[in-house]
């Protein structure tokens, strides 16, 4: 078994902006076996690596130096069925992380239904602990496996280890590049009870106590209908993170905008929603040439074919200065631009 190192290879179809982007190295990584040879070869052959899902959150720019590890380990394993139902399932890192969240419930195994319709992988899920519809990835690990590169060993981490938070972990910000996630280990369970505390959720189920079935119904046509197919529209999903503010900023701001929608937190602050922010500052549907913000949801912006992402970058640094200046409020990039610059 050796790895197959190609050059100069296009990953405009791997990313979901679309941008035109090359890859001075590409390589696919198929055997969990593979990870300690790459780890030798990069000792050798010393460069940047960016290790690639299903590019959903990641805006690239047109020349990625190095090398590029497309994670594409399949497989599928059920590793142990307690009496009390609770369940470890563990998925290896190359799969869609929608399939399997379907692909679970087709076994009978719930609780990641509130989690449909992400776009990516499940090894990059825990990268910023995925999150919808009251669900974290977080509440449903169990533990996540993967390579070590500082040290060349293989390790099993725990929730706890991750550092999980608000769309953030210990692989997103902390030691971005360490680890190279090769499966996820998830707790699920064989009783079917559901998780409704999202309001727009609740009502969109139309039952007082749905099955988890028609909850993933549920998010599906939710999703369906405000975020675009990035098949059709490119895009990374919500652009910026919801900011949290304190208490008393909130309540300053809640004066000057009675309308402003927010939530609070377990912490005393609040979750100001960042796309209600944008819709108030004018942006929502504005398109700039051959980038804009989608129609349906301020939050999400989308590539509408042959931009680069400076151009992408420069909307979105409008978008902040506007909602700054107005809320006196900073909005924070959620996806990860590649080259950093
Ligand atoms: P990539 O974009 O390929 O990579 C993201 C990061 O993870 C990179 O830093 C990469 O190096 C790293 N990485 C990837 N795989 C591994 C691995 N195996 N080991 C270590 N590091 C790795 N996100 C949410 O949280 N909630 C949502 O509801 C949501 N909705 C979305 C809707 C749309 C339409 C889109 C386009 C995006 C949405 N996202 C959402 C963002 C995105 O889908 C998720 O962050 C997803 O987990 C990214 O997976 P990916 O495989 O595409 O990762
Ligand atoms: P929405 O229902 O219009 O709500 C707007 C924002 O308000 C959401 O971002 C959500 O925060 C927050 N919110 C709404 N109800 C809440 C509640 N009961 N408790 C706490 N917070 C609440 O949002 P949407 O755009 O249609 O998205 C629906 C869900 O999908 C959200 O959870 C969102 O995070 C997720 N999503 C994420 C991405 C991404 O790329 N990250 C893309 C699309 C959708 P939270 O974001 O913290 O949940």
């Amino acid at each position: 078994m050796s790895l197959s190192i190609q050059e100069g290879v296009d990953l405009s179809a791997l990313n979901t902006l679309g941008f035109a982007a090359q890859a001075e190295r590409f390589v696919r990584v198929d055997k969990v076996e593979e990870l300690p040879q790459l780890h030798s070869y990069l000792q050798a052959h010393p460069q940047p690596v960016l290790l690639l899902g299903g590019g959903s959150n990641l805006v690239l720019g047109e020349h990625i130096p190095g090398l590029v590890v497309q994670m594409a380990i399949q497989g599928w394993e059920l590793l142990s069925e307690a009496e009390d139902e609770i369940i470890q399932l563990r998925v290896m890192a190359g799969e869609s992380w929608h399939s399997s969240v379907e692909k679970s419930l087709q076994q009978g195994l719930y609780g990641l239904e509130n989690l449909a319709l992400i776009p990516g992988t499940v090894g990059a899920a825990p990268i910023q602990n995925i999150g919808a519809y009251g669900v974290e990835l977080k509440d449903r690990v169990h533990s996540i496996q993967a390579f070590d590169r500082d040290t060349g060993d293989w390790c099993d981490l725990t929730p706890a280890d991750c550092a999980f938070a608000y769309r953030e972990s210990r692989f997103k910000s902390l030691e971005p590049g360490r680890y190279w996630i090769w499966a996820v280990t998830f707790t699920l369970s064989r009783r079917p009870c559901v998780d409704l505390s999202y309001q727009a959720l609740a009502q969109a189920c139309g039952s007082q106590s749905p099955t988890p079935w028609q909850v993933f119904e549920a998010v599906c046509r939710l999703r369906r209908a405000k975020l675009p197919d990035p098949k059709v529209l490119g895009n990374v999903g919500s652009f910026f993170k919801n900011p949290l503010v304190s208490a008393s900023q909130y309540e300053r701001l809640l004066r000057q905008f009675p309308d402003l929608v927010a939530y609070a937190e377990p912490s005393g602050g609040y979750k100001l929603a960042a796309g209600w922010l944008i819709d108030a500052c004018g942006w929502k549907g504005k398109r700039r040439e051959q980038v804009g913000v989608h129609t349906e949801q301020a939050l999400v912006l989308v590539h509408y074919g042959q931009a680069r992402r400076e151009e992408l970058l420069a909307l979105a640094a409008e978008i902040q200065k506007d909602v700054l200046m107005r809320f006196g409020v900073e909005l924070e990039q959620e996806p990860l631009n590649y080259p950093a610059y």
